[in-house]
């Protein structure tokens, strides 16, 4: 069948997606940060502004979490989607928020700057058709174990439906493996860049699932050619309600953005001035 509307053959140029004042897929890496969750105000308010300061260029924070038990926090629904608005207007930041459910589409569409499809949604063909009815950028994470061609598939039923807005999220595989939460597949990046012009970006934070391996694997994603990262930053990862032990402290984070610079340069990939200046500085 081939990728009719995602593949190479079907658009030369680089997919580029504006997302409010800045783009993913140009000349600059995207740097998305923030808790898993949005757990309470006061707490998502302090980490979206220290965020700010840290020159991100978008916040995450779940409202809907797909969570492996239903007693875990599921997340404030709503109420999380009010808190990441004021989240918004407080930092002038865009907003990437999971949606797990047809139903809560439009719902979740009226707060976000871009929708999260999340790995256990990944081929969800409803909800994929519903989101690419939407005309808002998708950020579709990679399935637990799906293949490459499954991944793309995924992304052609979105933009079967005329949205393709599309940001491929590489965010590890299950691997025998049982060291890290999942297996970074680092060869994804290369392998979306040479069969699709849709920019891909890396979540090291749910690959390595244990904070002291997010940096080398963030490192490696901007390496290996990735558009930006996807990274779980939290006030205070001991007390998070969920995806502590993979969060960074905003202290961690910011050396993290100090240590991307170089890295990011040596493969011809801009950070943005920002970033640059505040490390410059030591404001961080
Ligand atoms: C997330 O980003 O919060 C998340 C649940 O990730 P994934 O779907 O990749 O597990
Ligand atoms: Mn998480």
């Amino acid at each position: 069948m081939g990728y009719r509307l995602a593949g190479r053959k079907a658009k030369e140029e680089k997919t580029v997606i504006r997302v409010g004042n800045t783009v993913v897929g140009g000349d600059h890496l995207t740097i998305i940060a923030g808790p898993c969750a949005v757990e309470n105000r006061d707490r998502y308010i302090q980490a979206a502004s220290q965020l700010k300061k840290m020159g991100v260029q978008m916040l995450r924070g779940g409202a809907f979490k797909p969570r492996t038990s239903p007693y875990a926090f599921q997340g404030l629904a709503v109420e999380g989607l009010e808190i990441l608005a004021e989240a918004k207007r407080v930092t002038g930041l865009p907003i990437v928020t999971e949606v797990m459910d047809t139903r809560d589409v439009d719902k979740v569409a009226g707060f976000a700057d871009v929708l999260q499809i999340g790995s256990r949604n990944m081929q969800n063909f409803i909800l994929l058709k519903e989101v690419g009815r939407v005309n808002k950028p998708v950020l579709l994470k990679r399935g637990l174990s799906a293949t490459i061609e499954e991944w793309l598939m995924a992304a052609e039923y979105i933009m079967a439906e005329g949205n393709s807005q599309i940001i491929m999220c590489e965010r590890g595989i299950r691997t025998f493996e049982t060291h890290t939460r999942n297996t970074l597949d680092i060869s994804a990046v290369p392998a979306i860049k040479h069969l699709s012009h849709l920019p891909v970006i890396v979540d090291p934070s749910h690959a390595a699932g244990k904070w002291g391996m997010v940096a080398p694997l963030a490192k490696a994603s901007i390496a290996a050619g990735a558009d930006g990262l996807l990274i779980e930053v939290h006030p205070c990862p001991e007390e998070a309600l969920c995806d502590g032990g993979q969060s960074l402290t905003p202290g961690n984070f910011a050396e993290l953005m100090e240590e991307i610079i170089p890295v990011a340069e040596a493969v011809g990939r801009k950070c943005h001035d920002k970033v640059k200046l505040l490390v410059k500085k030591s404001v961080i």
